[in-house]
């Protein structure tokens, strides 16, 4: 969970841009530098599934498009006058009043010390992200622009300027928690331009990869594939009702986890799954990995220790429910929600 209070930092401006249709085109998204106002257009294309962009999973940034093995080609890129260096503030980015816009900074306002990353290339001009965690009080253009956590305003945004966001967030973040090694206690170093840290203790010599969480969500239907299991978690927010999810045990297939999660829960016995999708969750250094699952059985056995409710719903109660006042579904950037509405779009398929 995210310890920062973010929503202090929000004008009622980010708040009212809530779009609740979930067919909404996502927007043009830029990244500006501080000091050039003819802003450089900038359209990722989003993973469709189903006709939907899923949030947080976008194309266009080529991660490899510098040899990450040559610091001299990496400093060289830093140093162009062509490249990005978007700024990170304890887990914010810096983004226009309205949303629209990520804005990067000049090299020159970074302090020695400053950890950076190289986030990829995009059309040939290098994106870089730098943790100014250090500064006391980051300039931010005046009244144009502010440092936003990702996850207050990742509803509202398109794909690519969300997911790269979130993903600046999560590399950083990582970084900042992995500065000593879990092997032998020595200071690491980030190699690879920021995708790994390495032990520099010669006699160790560990390297270290960023933390991602393996998580299963999925849509468990009941044989007829007429209705699907919804459920709030103790942890939910009012009235939020959500799909079944839980965390990859160690020395279990993914399968397994959707099965025995199920189990777990609602006391289902799962027959089929068919892989849908996947996201990746900075938030919780996650990477959610959606399925569609039926179950054999249909007498639910709630975990209360787990789960407030759990109940079968069908299509129709769920479109009759949703966004009422004791039923809202999960927020609009989240898979689960893409899962509900791709499923409640999709024919009943049984078992
Ligand atoms: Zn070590």
């Amino acid at each position: 969970m995210n310890n920062d209070d973010p929503q202090k930092t929000l004008s009622p401006a980010h708040l009212d841009r809530y779009d609740p249709s979930p067919s909404a085109v996502p927007r043009r998204t830029e990244i500006r530098d501080v000091d050039d106002q003819t802003s450089r257009p900038f359209s990722g294309s989003a993973q469709r599934l189903f006709d939907r962009p899923l949030p947080y999973t976008f194309d266009g940034l080529d991660r490899d498009g510098l040899d990450r093995s040559d610091p001299a080609a990496i400093a060289a890129a830093l140093n162009s006058p062509e490249a990005k260096i978007l700024p990170v503030w304890r887990r914010r980015v810096l983004m226009s009043d309205d949303g629209d816009t990520l804005h990067s900074w000049p090299r020159d306002r970074l302090n020695e010390g400053d950890p950076l990353v190289f986030l990829g290339l995009r059309d040939g001009t290098p994106y870089f992200a730098a943790d100014i965690s250090a500064h006391e009080n980051p300039e931010t253009e005046g009244a144009r622009a502010q440092f936003i956590d990702p996850w207050m305003v990742g509803p509202n945004l398109d794909p690519f300027l969300a997911g790269v966001g979130a993903y600046a967030r999560h590399l950083l973040a990582w970084h900042r928690s992995s500065r000593f090694c879990g092997r032998c206690s020595s200071p690491t170093e980030a190699a690879r331009a920021g995708l790994e840290r390495r032990c520099t203790n010669p006699d160790c010599g560990e390297v270290h990869f960023p933390r991602i969480n393996p998580a299963t969500i999925m849509l468990v239907q009941d044989p007829s594939g007429e209705r699907c299991v919804m459920a709030r978690n103790h942890n939910f927010p009012p009235t939020i009702h959500s799909i079944l999810a839980g965390y990859v045990d160690a020395g279990e297939t993914l399968e397994q986890t959707v099965a025995r999660e199920v189990a777990e829960e609602v006391g289902l016995r799962i027959g089929r799954v068919r892989y849908a999708a996947s996201q990746p969750w900075a938030f919780s250094n996650s990477l959610m990995i959606a399925f569609f699952a039926w179950s054999e059985t249909e007498a639910l056995q709630v975990n209360t220790e787990e789960l407030e409710r759990a109940d079968w719903y069908s299509r129709d109660e769920i479109d009759a429910h949703r966004d009422s006042d004791s039923f809202r579904l999960p927020r609009r950037d989240s898979i689960a929600r893409f899962m509900i509405e791709s499923w409640m779009a999709s024919d009943p398929e049984p078992l």
